[in-house]
Order: C-alpha cells, then structure tokens, then sequence
C-alpha cells in the first residue's frame, strides 16, 4: 500500500492549483515536496524555489488568454481552454486577487488594434488581472493555508531526485537524501528551474521529449508617459511582428508599466527581467521585446545556446549592460557619463554601460531595432536616443515532454504540469494545467472509498 494517493513535485502554480483541485476530495492522501523554503522562511533574492515557485515573486499579472502564457491549446480546444482558465481566474479571486481586470475596454483597444495594424504590427488582446508582487503574497499564503485546513501534508527543503518506475507504472519519488516515498499518481511540477532536472530524470526513464524555441532579447526601458497610451487601455500590450530583414518572430513580452527592472540570478549567470508593484511606482514602463528561434537538426541545445550569449553579456558588462537606443544606433558604447545625462533614468542601477553589439548576433539586433521602429507608429517616443535597453533577456523552454491532453506522461499515473513539462509559460496556464491533471486522477480515483 502507497504513503500516498498523489505526491506533487514543487509548490508553484502548478503544483498549488492540484492540490487544490485535488484536496475537494476528501480523505485523498495528498504530498506537496517543494526543494525550496515555506512562503515565510522564502528570501526575496531567491526568486525560483520555494512556496508559490518562480510566481511568489513575480508581478503577478494573471494573463487571462488562451494566447498568452503557454502551449495549453496544442492540447484542448479553445472553449475548454477558456473555460478552464475562467476556473482558475475564479479561484485566484476567492484567494484575495483584485476584482479590477484591464485590457477589457473593447472600443478603446481596437483603436490601439488598428493603429498597430497599420505599423504592420499584430496586438494580441487580452485580460489581465494585476496581483502586482506585493499582493502575490497574500494570495499564496492564502492558499496555503487552505490545503493545510484541507489536509494537504507538505515537505519543504525536500528535493526530488529520481521517480520509481516499475512495469510501466509510477510508484513515487526518491528524494536526494534517499528516502523513498510511495504514492500511486505522481505529478511533476518543476517549473522553468526544475526543467533541466527533469530532462535528465525523462532521459533516466525513457519518456520523449522535444525542443522549444528560445527566446532572446533586450528589456526596453521608456518614460511611463510614452506607453500610456496603450497602458492605461491594457496594462500589457502584447505586440507581435514578423521581421522584414530576416521575417523572424519577434515579440514584446511582460510589460511593466512604472515598474522597475530586475536583474534574475540564474545558476553560473545573469539575464534581465521585470517587475511592477501595486503600490510602488517608478516614472518608467519596462518591457521585453524577444525574438523566437526554433533551431533545426542537427541543432538541440537552445538552452545551452541562450547561457552562452548571457555569459556573453555577463562577461563582459561583469553582469546586465544598459545602453541607450542613440548609442547603439551610432556604433557606440554608452559610458557612465551618457547614462547619467540620459532623461531617461535607468531603475536596474547596477547595469554597466556598454555595447550590446558585442554581444547579440546581428540578426537579434536587427530585428529589435525594426520591432523598435514600428513600435514607434503605434506609442510615438519608444524609438528614442534616450530610450534604454538592457541585455541580455532569455527566456528559456527548452524541452517539451510528449504528454497526454490529460498532463499524463509516457509512464502510466505519472503526470507532468507547468513551464517544467514545456507546456506552459506563465502563472495562469501553469494553474490550469495543475488542474487538468488533477482531474484526470480524480476521474480515475472517483467512487473510490479512501
Ligand atoms: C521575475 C519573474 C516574473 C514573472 N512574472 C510573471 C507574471 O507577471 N505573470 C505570469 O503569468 N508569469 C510570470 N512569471 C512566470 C511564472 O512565474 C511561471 O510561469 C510560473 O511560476 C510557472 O509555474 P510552475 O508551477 O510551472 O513552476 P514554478 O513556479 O517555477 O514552481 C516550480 C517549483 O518546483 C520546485 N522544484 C523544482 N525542482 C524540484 C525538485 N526536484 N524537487 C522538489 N521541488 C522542486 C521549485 O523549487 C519551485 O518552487 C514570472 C517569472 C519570473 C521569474
């Protein structure tokens, strides 16, 4: 007999949102192991590991779309997509998120659609609902504190390191300090910092696997005025383009309006990020603008290709480089003396100036400024001298496992969830596909006395 019904691996959305749909159940015997710290103990420089996984600290924008934040519609239509994201929105409402949804305004966001049209540029509309990083808090603590009412058990500073196959069958996990625990479904919930780990546990039990793009880029750091425009309509304008030069996709991503940028500790390196808070504000809105590779054969490595162009810019900016638009327009690095007299004033204060030429291949280059360029048809002022980029910003999905549209993996009960499994990539669709598989194993256990 198992020690559990269901062990879950890692405490981010993904993981939450199972437990939490599999906790309606009563008397279902249910483990969380989370390698990192409960919410209390979590440092805030420790942005991965711990309660709440990489979104305890994150801005907490709760991307309501079936577009934005993951691959969940290779799996599902689009109206069960919805609807599961609806639940999921449902449930972070009755956890403390705000009512306030932005990006609803349909009359004033197709006029920001039209124009952007016009530039040759794609909005994807969408609803966000802010939590901002503050209030992320208060929602996962909430959280928590229900599963513990409901009987979740929870293993913290607890790391995974093998899953126990037998004839085809998952039988529970082995954790690095050798303890085996027992369990009948298993639900791997990694995240983006786990994705590595599971590759080489994927590799150990023989389950497929396949490459994601990488995503690489420049954080753009602007006066909040110059983005209001679309700001005050969306919070987030999602724009996608394709390149003229090199007809590339190329993206903007996780827009921050009077926020701040972020450096992000990575094992052995830096990238960029950022961040907004519901109360703090800056005087500036940040955002990504990322170009989309998918390498072919005999190329399989985005990951190992992304680490190389950060230590790039790691090596040498001695961590992120900021260098003003004008400059890298010119041919020329930006010096502590440009910055300081830039109108713009940078909120990553630790960014050595310098020249990001030396550091992403021209075609990334050139398909940021042109992305630049036409952005500045739809918010005049983002194609500035003075506008800042920082570098180097990767984001990365390396592997995706073969999955079932149920979450199941290759191996019978074991099941696979959130930006780990490669399938999602954002804290909403990681929640939903927490919930998909939990349903699953609750359609299988149902009638079952526990
Ligand atoms: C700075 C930042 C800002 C972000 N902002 C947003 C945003 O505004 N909106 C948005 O939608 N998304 C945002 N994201 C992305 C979002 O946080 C992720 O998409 C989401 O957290 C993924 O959820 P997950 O459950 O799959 O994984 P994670 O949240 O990464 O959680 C995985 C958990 O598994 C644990 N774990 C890993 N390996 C093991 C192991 N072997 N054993 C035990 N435990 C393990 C980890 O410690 C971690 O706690 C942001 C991310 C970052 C880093």
């Amino acid at each position: 007999m198992a020690d559990y019904d269901v062990i879950i691996v890692g405490s981010g959305p993904a993981g939450i949102f199972a437990a939490l749909e599999l906790s309606r159940k009563k008397g279902l015997k249910v483990l969380i192991v989370e390698k990192g710290a409960d919410l209390p103990d979590r440092s805030r420089k420790d942005l991965f590991f711990g309660w709440g996984g990489a979104g305890a600290f994150s801005d907490g924008k709760l991307n309501l779309s079936a577009e934005v934040g993951g691959f969940l519609i290779d799996y599902m239509d689009e109206v069960s997509l919805k609807e599961l994201i609806d639940y999921v929105d449902s449930l972070y409402l009755e956890f403390g998120a705000p009512k306030e949804l932005k990006g609803i305004d349909m009359k004033e966001t197709v006029r920001v659609e039209e124009a952007a049209a016009r530039a040759g540029l794609r909005l994807v509309p969408f609803a966000i609902r802010h939590l901002g990083t503050d209030r992320c808090v208060g929602v996962l603590e909430r959280i928590r504190a229900a599963l513990e009412a409901r009987g979740v058990h929870m293993r913290f500073r607890t790391e995974v390191r093998d899953i126990v196959v037998e004839g085809g069958r998952v039988r529970g996990v082995r954790t690095t300090d050798g303890a085996v625990f027992g369990s009948e479904f298993v639900i791997l919930a990694p995240g983006r910092a786990g994705s590595h780990w599971l590759e080489t546990v994927a590799g150990e039990i023989g389950l497929a696997t396949a490459t994601n793009p990488v995503d690489i880029g420049v954080r753009v750091e602007v006066p909040a005025s110059v983005l209001r425009p679309v700001t005050d309509i969306m919070h987030e304008a999602k724009f996608t383009y394709n390149s003229r030069r090199f007809d590339d996709s190329v993206r903007t991503f996780c827009m921050n309006p009077y926020g701040v940028v972020v450096k992000e500790r990575h094992e052995g390196f830096c990238t960029v990020n950022g961040h907004s808070f519901s109360v703090r504000k800056s005087e500036n809105t940040n955002f990504a603008i990322l170009v989309s590779t998918t390498f072919t054969e005999p190329f399989h490595q985005p990951i190992a290709y992304g680490r190389y162009i950060a230590n790039l810019a790691n090596l040498l900016g001695g961590g992120i480089i900021v260098q003003r638009l004008g400059d890298l327009l010119h041919g020329r690095r930006s010096t502590p003396d440009r910055i300081r007299r830039n109108t713009v004033k940078p909120t990553l204060t630790d960014a050595t100036p310098g020249d990001l030429s030396f550091v992403i291949p021209y075609r990334y280059i050139t398909d940021i400024i042109e992305m630049l360029c036409v952005l500045d048809r739809v918010t005049p002022g983002i194609n500035a001298t003075s506008t800042l980029l920082y570098g180097v910003e990767v984001k990365f999905y390396s592997m995706r496992l073969r999955i079932e549209p149920t979450m199941e993996t290759e191996v019978a009960n074991l099941f696979a969830a959130g930006d780990g499994a490669g399938v999602t990539r954002g804290i909403v669709q990681a929640s939903v596909s927490g919930v998909v598989a939990a349903r699953e194993i609750l359609r299988r256990t149902h009638g079952r006395a526990t």
